[in-house]
């Protein structure tokens, strides 16, 4: 059996609703019936956080707009793909889950506060309506199908906006809700996205998570591959938007892949990639605007090919933060100092540069955890600041990362050479070069106004365009 993914990419409108639904009906004909997971419709999940940031600062102006433009385009969707038996019936769906979110924006504006746990709440509606649409839209291609509310099937710990599944627990009740309508050849449209915690408190496994979501379904169904559809032709050997002679990588490690999803590449969810390999569950990576056109297939073994240098990604809007001191020099536990007063803060390095002195520890952090950072800094260096052995707690804005990602490429000399010079020749200004624990990557920091023409730069240094 087969589950499929469907992004937002891929839901972007009625037309496109029907297109995923003439997609999934006609594999289920030849193939069999398979599960399906489903996103928000594009834009949405931006949309409703967006509205209930809005509610919790009272911003009532906007987020009427917000609703209004929420209401507007669901509808549209459902006027389009509903069959006209159940027309009335899906509008009225649609109309009260609107109506729901909008009650939770008012007591999120009453409390003029936003909690994790709300912004969950208010994030799961994307889904929750997309996954109706879809099943409407299947039906009226002559299927059955039915939507499928994940908080029923996955269960996770209540870390609010990165949630981690409870293995167990999930793959008992997706199998008992999922396994007999496959039997009975219904199509079950899941919510991507979402869970809830034991006590049935809804819960998010992070932005992009819906391929996350595949993974753990297929994982506990057992399922022969997850094909996740997307708008681009598989995994490619860089972002097609910033580089566009970039080709489609026809095949992929889990390792290679599970590093580039690290480092930027977006099209697939970082942690989609474990769930797959403990089952030994290959992933293929398909385009639903040109469904037979080339795709990435993901699996454990794969044929070595000649070239070290596969793709290369970048992570933006990044900050740098440099702790700074000559009388750091020497001292022992300055780093562990460091790295644990982030982590209590629940802020995740990305790379950590090594300088050639000891006078400086540098390390990367997503921007909006900046502050934060800093001030956890400020606060666990106190005495080493008043004693002048650390000087400065700094951060620098506005910096991205760049990694050439490639089995072995590490161990192959030249290759940072290679992407010295063809940065050098480009102009570009690297700020620190990243300290990686594996063998698969080369990292470095550039500014974020440059890190379009450094991705190009690497990408025509090491020829990655051409065709084999
Ligand atoms: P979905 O809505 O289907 O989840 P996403 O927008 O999350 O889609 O991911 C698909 C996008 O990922 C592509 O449109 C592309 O711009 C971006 N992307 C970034 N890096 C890569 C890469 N190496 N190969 C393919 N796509 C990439
Ligand atoms: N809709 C969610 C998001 O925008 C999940 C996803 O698209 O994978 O983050
Ligand atoms: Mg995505």
């Amino acid at each position: 059996m087969i589950v499929m993914k469907f992004g937002g990419s891929s839901m972007g409108d009625g037309e496109r609703v029907r297109n995923v639904a003439v997609i999934v009906g006609s594999f289920a004909e030849r193939e069999g019936t398979p599960a399906v997971v489903v996103s928000a419709m594009q834009g949405v999940t931006d949309a409703l956080i967006r509205a209930a940031e809005t509610a919790s600062r009272r911003d009532n102006g906007t987020l009427h707009r917000t609703i209004a433009e929420l209401y507007a385009r669901h509808e549209e969707v459902a006027a389009e793909v509903a069959p006209e038996p159940e027309r009335g019936k899906l509008l009225a769906e649609v109309h009260a889950l609107i109506r729901d979110f909008e009650n939770l924006c008012s007591a999120i504006g009453v409390l003029g506060e936003l909690t994790p746990r709300g912004l969950d709440a208010v994030a799961s509606f994307g889904e929750r309506l997309s996954a109706r649409l879809l099943a409407a839209a299947l039906r009226r291609e002559g299927y059955t199908a039915r939507a499928l509310e994940a908080t029923s099937l996955i269960v996770t710990d209540s870390r609010h906006g990165t949630a981690s599944p409870m293995w167990e627990h999930t793959r008992k009740r997706t199998r008992a809700e999922v396994l007999p309508l496959i039997a009975e050849g219904t199509i079950p449209v899941i919510t991507g996205f979402i869970g809830a915690t034991p006590e049935g408190v809804v819960t998010t496994l992070g932005r992009g998570g819906s391929d996350f979501s595949a993974s753990i379904v297929a994982s506990s169904l057992d399922a022969d591959e997850i094909w996740i559809w997307t708008d681009v032709d598989g995994v490619m050997t860089a972002d097609p938007r910033i580089v566009p002679e970039a080709r489609t990588l026809p095949e992929l490690s889990y390792a290679e892949a599970a590093e580039l999803s690290y480092f930027g590449a977006r099209v697939i969810h970082p942690k989609t990639v474990l769930p797959a390999v403990e089952r030994g569950i290959p992933i293929r990576i398909k385009n639903t605007f040109n469904p037979e056109g080339p795709s990435t297939l993901i699996t454990s073994s794969h044929r070595e090919g000649a070239s070290t240098v596969k793709a290369i990604t970048a992570i933006k809007a990044l900050s740098m933060i440099t702790v700074e001191g000559r009388g750091m020099i020497g001292v022992p536990g300055i780093a562990a100092k460091v790295f644990s007063a982030v982590a209590h803060e629940g802020i995740s390095v990305l790379m950590i540069s090594q300088s050639s002195s000891e006078q400086n520890i540098c390390f990367a952090i997503r921007s909006e955890e900046s502050a934060r950072a800093i001030a956890a800094l400020n606060q666990a260096f106190a005495p080493e600041l008043a004693a002048r052995n650390v000087d400065r707690i700094w951060a620098e804005e506005g910096v991205a990362i760049v990694a050439a990602v490639g089995k072995g490429m590490r161990r192959t000399p030249g290759i940072a050479a290679k992407l010295f010079g063809a940065l050098g020749k480009a102009g570009i200004n690297v700020i620190s070069i990243a300290q990686g624990s594996s063998e698969h990557n080369i990292s470095l920091v550039v500014s974020d106004e440059q890190v379009e023409d450094a991705v190009r730069a690497i990408h025509r240094e090491f020829d990655l365009g051409r065709a084999g």
